[in-house]
């Protein structure tokens, strides 16, 4: 047992292992055999066995730079489509009580009380006044 495990650790001696992007690949991977269950085509069996080789050979990769750079790029393309999703939900949330307007000078999404008419408002991001007109 202990000696399985040294020969283990021996073999990943330099290769890049597991990862953020590992785990959305193995996500990705069971997505692909589940909705495979219903639509039952060879399509999805192949590609989802692509994206399985896929994550297999960056675990197994020896070129740890460019490992850690596509993580990075996933990470960033992760927590982006995170916040989104977290921006949609919350608008659709707060429908009946606040509308969303986005500050001209720095495009922060604001939230704002949902009173008809123009008001003024201060960005708390950078501070720039400007006007914001709520139809209904
Ligand atoms: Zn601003």
């Amino acid at each position: 047992m202990n000696n399985w495990r040294m020969r283990l650790a021996a073999f990943m001696q330099g290769r890049y292992g597991i990862d953020a992007m590992y785990k959305g690949l193995i996500g990705a991977y069971f997505l692909l055999i589940v909705l495979n269950l219903f639509f039952r085509t060879s399509f999805l069996f192949y590609l989802s066995l692509a994206v399985l080789a896929f994550a297999m050979y960056r675990v197994f990769s020896r070129q740890t730079a460019k490992r850690a750079q596509e993580n990075a790029r996933y990470v960033a393309f992760r927590d982006s489509a995170k916040k989104k999703v977290l921006q949609t939900y919350n608008r659709i949330k707060f429908i009946g009580t606040h509308r969303y307007r986005t500050c001209p000078n720095c495009k922060t999404s604001l939230r704002l009380p949902k009173k008809i008419g123009t008001m003024t408002v201060n960005c708390p991001v950078c501070h720039t006044t400007f006007q914001a007109t709520i139809k209904r």
